[in-house]
């Protein structure tokens, strides 16, 4: 069985609060909201964070991104404004090695972050 986290949330093997479906990318909200809105995005297939989902080349990026702003406009952020995050390495605060795009909005966002 594929120890993952987020490829058993894909796998629909554990659940997971969906809010948007396409054919290779899945968003559900994230289990500790940082922000009213803090939706994961994820490629159905597995790649372990962002330079090897650009690495892939095939065009799964753009669909990543395409399904970020899907969720942004669905959730009612897309013109107050949103931030995309993608932590990359253990240094930048990721912990889970699926790589997923946080989409956070719905408070004003400060910058630079933590
Ligand atoms: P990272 O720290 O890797 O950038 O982000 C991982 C995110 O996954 C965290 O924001 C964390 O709250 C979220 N997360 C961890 N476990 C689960 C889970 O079982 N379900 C959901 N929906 N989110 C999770
Ligand atoms: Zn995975």
């Amino acid at each position: 069985m594929n120890d993952c986290l987020f490829c058993q949330i894909v796998a629909k093997e554990v659940p997971a609060d969906i809010v948007v479906e396409t054919g290779r990318a899945l968003a559900f909200r994230d289990i500790n909201p940082q922000a009213p809105t803090h939706v994961l995005v994820v490629p159905k297939a597995h790649y372990e964070n962002a330079a090897a989902l650009a690495a892939a080349d095939d065009g799964l990026a753009d669909d990543l991104l395409k399904a970020c702003h899907t969720v942004a406009v669905q959730e009612g952020v897309a013109e107050t404004g949103y931030r995309i995050v993608f932590n990359t390495g253990q240094g930048a605060g990721q912990t889970v090695f699926h790589v997923h795009a946080h989409v956070l909005g719905g408070r004003s966002l400060t910058w630079p972050p933590g």
